[in-house]
């Protein structure tokens, strides 16, 4: 294998896959359309291959010509190849050719989801996304991935809400992560999550641009280059928003599902819209839609004022045919408890809040588990 400190380009492994034909289909894998999933990182290279299921164990040696072709370009210290299947053709990744260390089980049960590359040590990866800014996102991410974690679960959280990362004060957390080995990322801990936020590692009054390659490698490196460990779960706090950003994350991680906060009012509401269409658009299942912000109670008399013309995002969930998962009431206690780092769930576990977070974390979780396979474990709510 080549070494050397040639930066290893895109271009580069492309040319050189683009030599490298499947006889049976008469072209190169490149003029084919079958590589997807390409990341390079340091010289270290990682792409599959879209085969038809059917012929995943006879392809082997593509794979491996694959490999080969691009461990000879300058630069390149390793190449990892996996045959994954065709998009809503079955099941992916013919078993001789899984990637070393993947995860025992697919992130998602099928169509593009299949054609991502799973994360090893990760169950499953959820997003939690908005249409827009200010509708709660990061306080409902939070407050579900410790839903999670009071239910029993292994859960990380990863805010990739690189316009606005707020997991460093809604967490608590302080202080950068540490590398023990140099290129890798230790997540920070806090209430049993593990988190990972672009925040602990600029300062979070910097304004930052981002240009679409560098929303994708940052993106990709904290997903890939932290040491996660075993998750049963990863929430991930995408930014607000359905643009080109949101877009290529969405199509990016090897998410199970995502789920769509959403404040009752219409406009949000057709915001929201426009957030499902987008995980549609790439074949991620939704798996529903929490109203924040649902209803005010009074804190003096517990007057219960309806301010939003609460119940719309339910409604709408029925129109657009995907579940409604729970509402959350406007509430001071969640503000103050999100913004001071001391999220609801955890400071006040009895509140009916916490609870009502809990039940729409189970919901999600259920749903999850039952498009995920038998090896995710049970819980039970009282
Ligand atoms: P987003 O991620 O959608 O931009 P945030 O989660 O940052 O939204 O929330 C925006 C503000 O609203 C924060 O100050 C947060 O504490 C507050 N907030 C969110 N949900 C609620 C709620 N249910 N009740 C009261 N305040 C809330």
């Amino acid at each position: 294998m080549a070494t050397g400190r040639t930066t290893v380009t895109e271009a580069a492994v492309r040319e050189a896959l683009g030599k490298v034909r499947d006889e049976e289909h008469g072209g190169d894998l490149v003029g084919l359309g079958m590589i997807s999933g390409l990341t390079l990182r340091d010289g270290h290279v990682l792409f599959s291959i879209e085969v038809d299921p059917q012929r995943g164990p006879a392809l082997e040696p593509l794979r491996q010509a694959a490999e080969k072709a691009v461990a000879a370009i300058p630069g390149v210290l390793s190449v990892t190849a996996v045959l994954t299947a065709h998009r809503g053709s079955g099941p992916a990744a013919a078993p001789a050719a899984a990637a070393p260390g993947a995860p025992p089980r697919p992130a998602a049960p099928g169509g593009a989801q299949s054609r991502k590359l799973p994360i090893a040590g990760i169950g499953s990866i959820i997003a939690v996304a908005s249409g827009k800014g200010g509708v709660g996102k990061s306080t409902t991410a939070v407050n579900l991935a410790l839903g999670l974690a009071a239910n029993g679960l292994k859960v990380g959280l990863l805010d990739a809400d690189i316009y606005g990362p707020s997991m460093p004060r809604m967490t608590g957390i302080t202080g950068k992560p540490s590398s023990p080995d140099g290129k890798s990322l230790d997540p920070k801990e806090n209430y049993g999550l593990k988190v990972m936020s672009i925040g602990f590692l600029i300062d979070e009054e910097t304004p930052m641009i981002w240009r679409g390659p560098m929303v994708q490698s940052a993106l990709s490196q904290m997903l890939r280059d932290v040491n996660w460990g075993q998750l049963d779960v990863l929430v991930v706090d995408m930014p607000p928003g359905t643009g080109d950003a949101q877009l290529t994350m969405a199509q990016q991680v090897p998410l199970a599902g995502a789920v769509i906060v959403s404040t009752p009012q219409d406009i949000a509401l057709l915001d929201a819209r426009k957030g499902l269409n987008m995980f549609r658009k790439v074949d991620v299942p939704v798996l529903g839609i929490i109203e924040n912000m649902s209803y005010f109670c009074c804190p003096n008399c517990g007057h219960r004022s309806d301010i939003f013309g609460h119940g719309g995002a339910r409604a709408e969930a029925e129109k657009l045919g995907c579940d409604f998962l729970g509402e959350i009431p406007l509430d001071i206690a969640i503000r103050e408890t999100s913004d001071s780092g001391q999220p609801i769930v955890v400071s006040a576990p009895d509140s009916p809040y916490a609870e009502a977070y809990r039940g729409i974390a189970a919901r999600v979780w259920e749903k999850i588990r039952s498009g995920a396979g038998p090896a995710a474990p049970r819980i039970v709510i009282e």
